[in-house]
């Protein structure tokens, strides 16, 4: 499958300093969506012609990109085969952005609580240094989950109602979790 990460297409767009990318910016470095109508043509135009299935991580953040998602799939003759909520504890959510480090070559991710790398500050796989993302400062953490709250909490009911929605407890370590999601969709009727 091909992972899409929306968050990973937009960071792209601001290090090439692309006019989308200076205005997706000004959102997530506050800790706000990107706007759905932004998010909605980007997805569109970069899986245009894609022909593996899709693996969408952090998105849908809105029931509106949701909506935008089925029409476009519905178009296209597509489906969605599977949703999948990997749960957190709000307290876990920011012990792990706040302990998070990105490494600036490969973009290995690290947590200085749980998986530290062997050599302060330097990526174990390339050497480069490591970096905090911008918006995992506490300010923008603690808006990142007020926005959750508020634009994509809303999204479980409609997918809850849509079916095919399975919940995966994201309390372990990332391991345990991939093994309990390929367990979960290995036994989907
Ligand atoms: P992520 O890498 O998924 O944590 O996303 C980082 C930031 O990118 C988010 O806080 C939003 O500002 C923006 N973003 C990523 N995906 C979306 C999306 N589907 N809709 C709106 N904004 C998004």
């Amino acid at each position: 499958m091909f992972h899409v990460s929306t968050g990973d297409i937009l960071r792209a767009e601001i290090a090439k300093k692309s006019p989308l990318g200076l205005e997706a910016d000004g959102y997530i470095s506050t800790g706000r969506l990107v706007p759905d109508k932004l998010v909605l043509a980007l997805v569109k135009e970069r899986l245009s012609t894609e022909t593996r299935g899709l693996l969408f991580d952090g998105f849908p953040r809105t029931v509106e990109q949701a909506e935008g998602l089925d029409s476009w799939f519905s178009g296209r003759g597509q489906t969605i085969d599977a949703v999948i909520l990997i749960n957190v504890k709000e307290e876990e959510v920011i012990k792990r952005l706040s302990t998070r480090r990105n490494c600036t070559g490969c973009g290995r991710i690290y947590s200085t609580f749980s998986s530290p790398p062997a050599k302060e500050n330097i990526c174990d796989a390339c050497g480069k240094t490591l970096m905090i993302r911008g918006d995992d400062k506490p300010e923008v953490i603690a808006k990142r989950i007020q926005v959750y709250k508020f634009q994509t909490e809303p999204l479980l009911a409609y997918y809850r109602a849509n079916g095919n929605f399975y919940e995966a407890d994201g309390g372990p370590p990332p391991e345990e979790v991939a093994e309990k999601i390929a367990a979960l969709l290995n036994n989907k009727p």
